[in-house]
């Protein structure tokens, strides 16, 4: 029997930039998914970097990390999120990928002295790589980053355009995210924008199908019906997108809108009903969750906090949904424990969570934050640089090294108990020379990880440099660290956990590039069931909880101590 063949949906956005398209594509992905097809998204980024993982956080949240070790744009995760596919290094490339592979071609006399040209070369070498990363699947959804009017999209673009006819036309849907801004003098949303950029969009070969509204608030079928007849799609192909409180929403809001079914119809696809009810569970509990709030105290360097955090973030929501209950973060700047101490809102909080990080500011005040939580037995997850400070936070402690840091920080320390692997050193160039992607760990029987995994052997996505130094392995076990869990052969340690504590587990990997709503990770789970039990035991003991009444997903929690119950 002749394959299905791929069907692909190329989403574009107009007039601002930061309107969700990566949520919107994800979402759509969602739905399509739940109604049984394999669905992959494809992303598309028209800036000159060649490699994603070097660029700054500041400037673009978080750098994502696939399986297969690629450091990538932060979408990728919210597909991971809202789809069961994993995401492989094929699923994002840019334009300085694109233009960097054609050059190479060139230098290598692929294409026999010709002129080299954006239409065709680099537009085909866009295409050659959409098709493969939409190969076995029967949608391919591919996000086209930054703004239709921006020069550098011409050629991802004219890709698209041409795509069209390479594929058949009945394979290929064009859906354009907008804005619909609210304009206060005038008491109405605008539709001016929109019909702009759907003119420069068809100016450059593309009508789109569908075009969704982004919006604050909801809008009457009058605005609809003016943006159907100006911008040539009919009225039941202008979908709007009202600004959401929770983003799992996205998936079944989009069916009832009916863009899974306009999508279906157009792209000629048989399927049965989509089937939302394990989405829609999961957003009633996120919405009403019957056992409270949580606050988890996410210690780090300020500025970093934010956005760079996004699967962390999402990985928490996940575990808190698991448990019926919300998590509040509350982001404490590691930079003020060092000049102020431990405060009254670390103090507060259910558990402690140190992050992975780059850079000597502020890690003394994760290393006082650490001894805190492993003193006061309050849960503690530490990630990457989470489970290096903690280290080294024993071995100050409780091997009496005082001395003890990460070579990292403290290039002549005596007591290098974080440290470069033989093959890391002298490494000069900053692009994708870390342990990066999924490696294998076996953990240790007995374990508080091995109950928690309910596995011996498990995958983990890896991103640093350092590890723990074996020279100080024995002295650390001696003084009561377990090695919970290594690499295969024993080598490299992974998971290191306190069992005269309730729950105290560093991990050397980041567990939140896997966890997923509708899959929440195992750690996640756990550690915020132990957050829980931490503030009812907090609460039966009379103390203050740090939950505050009103509970918003997603929140940033700055220091509130209330009475519980
Ligand atoms: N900076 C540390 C290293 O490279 C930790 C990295 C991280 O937390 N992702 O090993």
């Amino acid at each position: 029997m002749k394959a299905r063949p791929t069907k692909y949906i190329f989403v574009t956005g107009g007039v601002a930039s930061s309107l969700g398209k990566g949520l919107t594509t994800a979402s759509i992905g969602a739905v399509l998914e739940s109604r049984g097809l394999r669905v992959t998204v494809c992303k598309i980024d028209p800036y000159l970097n060649v490699d994603p993982g070097t660029m700054s956080p500041f400037q673009h949240g978080e750098v994502f990390v696939t399986e297969d070790g690629a450091e990538t744009d932060l979408d990728l995760g919210h597909y991971e999120r809202f789809l069961s596919t994993t995401m492989l290094r094929k699923n994002n490339f840019t334009a300085g990928q694109v233009y960097d592979r054609v050059i190479r071609n060139e230098r290598r006399g692929d294409y026999l002295g010709g002129t080299v040209q954006v239409i065709p070369h680099v537009t085909d070498e866009i295409k050659r790589r959409i098709l493969e990363a939409g190969e076995g699947c029967d949608i391919c959804m591919g996000e086209v980053g930054g703004t239709v009017g921006d020069i550098e999209g011409l050629p991802f673009l004219e890709a698209i355009r041409q795509f069209r006819a390479d594929v058949g036309r009945e394979n290929v849907l064009y859906i354009h995210l907008t804005l619909l801004p609210f304009i206060n003098a005038a008491g109405e949303v605008k539709t001016k924008p929109t019909q702009h950029s759907v003119k420069e969009l068809t100016s450059l070969g593309i009508q789109p199908d569908i075009i969704i509204l982004r919006s604050d608030r909801a809008v009457d079928r009058k605005v609809r019906e003016k943006i159907a007849l100006f911008c040539n799609v009919d009225i039941d192909s202008v979908i709007m997108a009202q600004d959401v409180k929770n983003i799992y929403d996205l998936p079944v809001i989009f069916h009832e809108e009916g863009l899974d079914s306009r999508i279906c119809e157009k792209l000629n696809i048989w399927t049965g009903a989509p089937n939302l009810s394990s989405w829609q569970s999961v957003c009633d509990i996120i919405k009403a969750p019957a056992r409270g709030l949580v606050t988890v105290a996410m210690v780090g360097k300020y500025v970093d906090l934010r956005e760079s955090y996004k699967s962390l973030n999402e990985a928490l929501m996940h575990g808190g949904a698991a448990n019926e209950c919300g998590v509040n973060i509350a982001y404490i700047d590691s930079e003020a424990i060092e000049e102020h101490g431990i405060s009254e809102q670390l103090k507060a909080a259910d558990a402690i969570l140190v992050p992975g990080g780059f850079g000597k500011r502020g890690s003394e005040g994760k290393i006082s934050a650490i001894r805190y939580a492993r003193e006061n037995k309050v849960p503690f997850l530490g990630i990457c640089l989470g489970l290096q400070m903690a280290v080294v936070e024993f071995a100050r402690s409780q091997l009496g090294l005082k001395d003890a840091a990460s070579s990292e920080f403290v290039p002549e320390t005596a007591d290098p108990v974080i440290d470069l692997m033989a093959e890391q050193r002298g490494v000069a160039d900053m692009g994708a020379t870390m342990r990066l992607g999924a490696y294998p760990c076996r953990i240790k029987s007995g374990t508080l990880v091995e109950r928690v995994y309910g596995a011996e052997m498990i995958s983990e996505r890896h991103r640093h440099r350092w590890e723990v130094n074996n020279v100080y392995r024995d002295r650390l076990e001696e003084r009561g660290l377990v090695l919970a869990g290594t690499s295969p052969d024993g080598f490299l340690v992974e998971i290191v956990e306190l069992p005269e504590h309730p729950w105290f587990v560093g991990v050397q990997f980041h567990p939140e590039f896997q966890s997923r709503p509708l899959k929440p990770h195992p750690l996640f789970v756990g550690f915020i069931g132990a957050a829980l039990n931490a503030r009812d035991e907090r609460c039966a003991s009379g103390a203050s909880s740090s939950a505050p009444k009103k509970y918003k997903p997603g929140a940033i929690c700055e220091a509130s101590s209330e009475r519980c119950g």
